[in-house]
């Protein structure tokens, strides 16, 4: 199977699997428009046309957040890019604050395909809690999520300059509205 149908499958895949899922936004989009989002920065911000980083982008949330296991991904897309996902993928049995420890913990040992998911998928959420939050989110809500996020980016760089300059402007904006207290 050539690159492109590999691709297109891998976002087909992921959108059965998040069907009726939606984001937490405002304007409450389908899930699916989120790892599209990430396939894309990886493609057109990163320059990445590695398709197993392009795949893993695609189906970076279907372990974590749909009913799919490892030995799916596997099966259907390979051990590359089902390694990747299982490196960004959390483990929820931890509880939540625990499990955000761990994304700042466990970044910088990342193979660089992951930490290159990861930085599209932290540049994806915390553009939608700067542009698009939840409704019952507040400014200081906000401001943590977005520290959280630059801390674990800390931890990614080095993997991809041009993702990372694109996070630092959401950094930027950020402080603009509601001043960060910084890493
Ligand atoms: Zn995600």
């Amino acid at each position: 199977m050539n690159t492109l149908n590999k691709l297109l499958q891998a976002a087909r895949f992921a959108a059965e699997r998040h069907a009726g899922q939606l984001r937490k936004g405002a304007h409450a989009e389908p899930y699916i428009n989120h790892p599209l989002e990430v396939a894309n920065l990886i493609a057109n911000v990163g320059k990445i046309d590695d398709i197993e980083i392009l795949m893993a982008g695609l189906l970076h949330d279907t372990i974590e957040d749909t009913a799919t296991t490892s030995e799916e991904l596997i099966k259907h897309f390979g051990v590359t890019a089902n390694g990747y996902v299982l490196e960004v993928t959390d483990d929820k049995r931890l509880p939540k604050a625990r499990r955000k420890e761990l994304q700042i913990e466990h970044a910088p040992h990342m193979s660089r395909g992951a930490k290159i998911v990861k930085l599209a998928d932290k540049i994806s959420n915390c553009r939608d809690v700067l542009e698009n939050p939840a409704v019952d989110w507040d400014t200081t809500r906000r401001r943590e999520y977005i520290e959280w996020g630059s801390n674990v980016v800390a931890g990614l760089r080095g993997a991809n300059e041009d993702l990372e300059a694109q996070f630092d402007v959401i950094v930027e904006r950020a402080t603009l509205e509601f001043g960060l207290v910084g890493e």
